[in-house]
């Protein structure tokens, strides 16, 4: 089967916070440059039949609108934190007009979360106007949605596995400080990755700019765009200018296309 020719949209590029960060003025939440305002993490994947989401950010309402998003199939959860399950609720939107659950595809500490904090959605009264969901749980298998084949990888985000998504020649990682050699298998041979990069200086649970350039130069791909970005990392332009050749920022609304061609 040949792989899909896919569109990549970066709906957010923020850390947690958010970029500005409530309440802070400094050089870069006061930026005027538009690649300096950041929302949460996520990015839209789509095919010419499918179109997918991984995760459900804090912003996800906004990132649907301003992407111009009419159609979801999926979601498709890394981890549990909330800066990536918070905008879960606003799912009920597609379910109105698709008249069908949303499929969502969720490791199992991922679905544990998903049940706590929202115990609603999962419950056995259910009221009108209430999200649908069809939960599918996903281990460290291959799966597929629609016509695009997606192959799990695990990273470590401190102490919790999160996982990264290869999708043909490209993969989306994220929330991660740590991957096994044994991981890093399935990423190779990728054409584009994106990687999370928090700030410069050292952090428990996220790679540092130099810890993924780093990572990208040590797995050999060509092409490298750094998310989940920090107010702490520096401007949008000055730090993109300091980067290596095939290494850059990923924006807020910035979209890749590119053929696959994988057989
Ligand atoms: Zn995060
Ligand atoms: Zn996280």
């Amino acid at each position: 089967m040949s792989y899909p020719d896919l569109k990549i949209t970066f709906l957010g590029t923020g850390t947690s916070g958010g970029v500005p960060m409530i309440g802070c003025s400094c050089d870069v939440c006061s930026s005027p440059d538009k690649k300096d305002k950041r929302l949460r993490s996520s990015i839209l994947v789509q095919s010419k039949t499918t179109t997918l989401v991984v995760d459900t950010t804090p912003d996800f309402r906004y990132q649907m609108l301003r992407a111009g998003v009419k159609h979801l199939d999926a979601v498709v959860f890394t981890h549990p934190h909330k800066d990536h399950i918070a905008g879960l609720d606003d799912i009920r939107a597609f379910n109105f007009f698709s008249g069908k659950p949303m499929e969502i595809f969720a490791n199992s500490l991922t679905e544990e979360a998903l049940r706590r904090e929202f115990v609603y959605v999962f419950s056995e009264n259910k009221y009108p106007g209430l999200p649908k969901i069809k939960m599918n749980t996903i281990t460290t298998e291959p799966f597929i949605i629609g016509d695009i084949p997606i192959i799990p990888i695990v990273v470590y985000h401190l102490k919790m596995p999160v996982l990264g998504f290869r999708f043909g020649k490209f993969t989306y990682i994220t929330d991660a400080n740590r991957i096994d050699e044994i991981e890093k298998q399935k990423v190779i041979g990728s054409e584009i990755i994106v990687l999370n990069a928090l700030r410069k200086d050292k952090h428990v649970s996220h790679f540092t700019l130099g810890e993924a350039i780093n990572l990208a130069e040590e797995l050999n791909i060509s092409k490298a765009y750094f998310t989940h970005i920090s107010h702490q990392l520096g401007r949008h332009a000055d730090i993109n200018n300091e980067l290596p050749e095939g290494i850059e920022l990923a924006w807020d609304g910035l979209t890749l296309q590119f053929p696959n061609n994988i057989s």
